[in-house]
């Protein structure tokens, strides 16, 4: 292998996990939970077992999407019981674990990698077909720990129309090169808006850059998601599951469904 790393963490005999596929994104706040919540539940819907994993140990959304906010993981012996959405996604992530959801997460390196391997090791996941992790953002230090540590297949990275894009997602590209990951594809959040009034499409954020982006790094395109009110607010209320409507992004989840 070309990176020498630390050694690849291995789920417990409790547990059997088919695929493990990363969501990951250059920057913060792109809609990197937004696409792992979607790929969840469709999954879900098409009849495969899914686990969410997040990995964004220090901005977890995952549990409020999926209407866990408040509640917490149990023990069972040494291991822990993941949390089950309405629809049945088991999801494992800091907010679950701490006394108080709003309290800011201060853990540094070495906790944060405990909390990551106890995340995936420790947790009593059952049979799983497709885990999906949801990546710390950006190209430091604990991403690439995640990368690491995790027998990742492949990753989907998410952008958004903005300044600069290109470098950023050219940084995710680069990184799952060199940690040997396959990139399935870009995402492209927030690419447009509809008017409510008029339906004409809006470019609140510049023009789409996912044409460019597929040529420049050569992967495959996997859809835009508009700018939509309403899936804020279901991420928000945590009636996500119920009220996404379907067929968003389905080259997505038809590629991580391999
Ligand atoms: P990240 O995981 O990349 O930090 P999130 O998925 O948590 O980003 O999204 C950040 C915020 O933006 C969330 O509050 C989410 O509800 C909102 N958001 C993301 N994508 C959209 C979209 N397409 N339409 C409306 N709101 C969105």
């Amino acid at each position: 292998s070309k990176h020498e790393g630390p050694e690849k963490y291995q789920v417990n005999d409790k547990s059997s996990i088919k695929h493990v596929v990363g969501v990951i994104s250059g920057k913060g706040g792109v809609g990197k939970s937004l696409v792992t919540g979607i790929l969840a539940t469709e999954l879900t819907r098409k009849g495969h077992k899914v686990g969410i994993l997040d990995a964004d140990i220090t901005g977890p959304s995952i549990p409020k999407m999926f209407g866990l906010s408040g509640q917490h993981v149990l023990g069972q012996d040494d291991k822990i019981v993941p949390a089950e959405s309405k629809g049945g996604v088991k999801i494992i992530s800091t907010n679950l674990i701490l006394q108080n959801e709003n309290d800011p997460v201060l853990w540094r390196g070495p906790m944060l990698m405990g909390a990551l391997k106890q995340f995936y090791e420790d947790t009593l996941w059952g049979d799983i077909d497709y885990l999906l992790v949801d990546m710390p953002p950006g190209t430091g230090d604990v991403a690439l720990t995640v990368f690491q540590s995790l027998p990742i297949e492949g990753v989907v990275i998410v952008s958004s129309p903005q300044d600069l894009v290109q470098v950023i997602v050219g940084k995710a590209v680069k990184m799952a090169a060199m940690m040997d990951v396959p990139v399935l594809g870009v995402v492209e959040n927030m690419s447009y808006m509809e008017c409510p009034d008029c339906g004409k499409r809006l470019e609140p954020f510049g023009p789409s850059h996912l044409d460019e982006i597929v040529g420049e790094f050569n992967v495959r395109d996997l859809g835009r998601i508009p700018i939509d009110p309403r899936v804020a607010a279901a991420c928000d209320a945590g009636t996500f599951e119920s009220e996404l409507p379907s067929g968003l992004i389905p080259d997505a989840v038809e590629t991580v469904e391999g």
